[in-house]
């Protein structure tokens, strides 16, 4: 179902060798020191992967995208994240974001923003959540108010990736009481400020706080049609949350590989601990569980690519693929016995990282209900 042409697995093979030279080693470095690329450095490293497509996936030829589409660019990302799982994170909303200023932007918008975007050197951030909003972006209490031609943003954004290194941040916002809009505020010309947020993994990926405090934005910055961010958000998370799915999935992919490797070298009970009937469960759950994950994020991808709605099959995709390595990581460091727990062996990492991913653009409780809802045409969600 998933052959892939010629030419999708030329760019595959030459990217999977430069994520491994390239990618691997920068992650671990900036993992064990605890902190991102800076945004010079974040630059620099989108320039290298510029030339893959990976940025302008999501762009049209006409808009100077690259064109690849939601297939490739979900092998890419998966590529990236086993390697380095918080760079997927930081490339994912670059690309995404490229996407919806494409989709949505006017010719204005397009011509100002998505040539820097798709270079790297500008770079966007989804503004949905808040302290008070998370699963529930109907309740957005972010604010633009009209005065003239512009209009007046204040509110506070929460957990919001690669925001500390953003230019402007795509920000829902309540054009009216009944009202949610996209409005691109830009850091520069409009201000909003950002603080990093510590968590307990993924050290090497910016989650930011932004507040925005009055910030006055021409009315030309809206995105998309006024009104309309949330039927556009339903719409519009089937491609973040297709690349999550590929993000576990590359991550589940390193650790299982690092299982077979150990499993193969480590010896207990007189023979390799691969040979043990137990450990191979566990490999081959690891396995199943991680194509199983592959084709979902594949067939949502596809789709997409098609044009075809898909909120069910990228909840699907959301939902198991994260779970799937949350379970797959696990499995890795209890064959790693003792020596999983530490920081000498890259599973204890893993573990930590994977466990995040079922969080982001929808839990696995929201992706269940979306999924129930096309099955029964009852909403559960209140
Ligand atoms: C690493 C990371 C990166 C992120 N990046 C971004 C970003 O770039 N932009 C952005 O806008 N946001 C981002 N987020 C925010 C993310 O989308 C939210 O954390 C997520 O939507 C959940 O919202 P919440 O944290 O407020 O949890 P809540 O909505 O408060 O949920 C808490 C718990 O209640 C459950 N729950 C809620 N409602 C229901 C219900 N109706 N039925 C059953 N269970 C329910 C949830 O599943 C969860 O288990 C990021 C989060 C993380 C961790």
């Amino acid at each position: 179902m998933f052959e892939l042409t010629e030419e999708q697995q030329a760019a595959l093979d030459s990217f999977r060798r430069f994520a491994q030279k390239r990618l691997r080693p920068a992650g671990d470095l900036y993992e064990k020191a605890g902190r991102p690329p800076s945004r010079e450095e974040t630059i620099a490293l989108f320039r290298e992967i510029e030339p893959f497509g990976v940025l302008g996936a999501l762009v049209a030829d006409g808009d100077g995208g690259s064109g690849i589409g939601m297939v490739t660019l979900a092998l890419l990302v998966e590529e990236i994240a086993r390697n380095w799982l918080g760079f997927a994170f930081t490339v994912s909303i670059q690309a995404a974001g490229a996407g919806l200023v494409s989709a949505l932007g006017t010719p204005e918008q397009k011509a100002r923003l998505l040539p820097g975007i798709l270079r790297g050197d500008v770079i966007p951030c989804m503004g949905i959540s808040e302290p008070e909003v998370g699963s529930n972006v109907a309740e957005a209490r972010t604010r633009a108010v009209e005065d003239g031609h512009t209009f007046v943003v204040s509110g506070q954004k929460l957990w919001i990736s690669n925001g500390d290194i953003a230019d402007f941040v795509i920000a829902v916002a309540r054009t009216g009481e009944r009202e949610l809009s996209y409005v691109i505020v830009e850091r520069e010309a409009h201000g909003f400020a950002t603080r990093p947020i510590a968590k307990m993994a993924l050290h090497s990926t910016y989650t930011s706080e932004v507040f925005i405090d009055g910030a006055r934005v021409p009315k030309a910055n809206l995105l998309g049609e006024r009104g309309k961010a949330l039927k556009q958000t339903v719409k519009l998370f089937e491609r973040p949350r297709t690349l999550l799915c590929m993000c576990a999935v590359g991550v589940a992919q390193d650790a299982l590989e690092q299982a077979v490797e150990y499993a193969k070298a480590r010896r207990q009970h007189g023979k390799p601990i691969a040979g043990h009937q137990t450990i191979q469960n566990y490999l081959a759950e690891m396995a199943t569980g991680i194509h199983a994950a592959r084709l979902l994020g594949l067939r949502a991808a596809s789709m997409i690519d098609r044009d075809q709605r898909c909120d069910m099959e990228a909840a699907m995709a959301k939902y198991f693929g994260p779970e799937m390595a949350v379970r797959a990581t696990s499995a890795a460091l209890q064959i790693h016995g003792g020596f999983g727990v530490t920081e000498e062996y890259r599973v204890s990492r893993l573990f930590r990282e994977a466990r995040i991913i079922p969080i982001p653009d929808g839990t696995t409780e929201i992706q269940k209900l979306i999924i129930g809802r096309a099955l029964t045409g009852v909403n559960a969600f209140n």
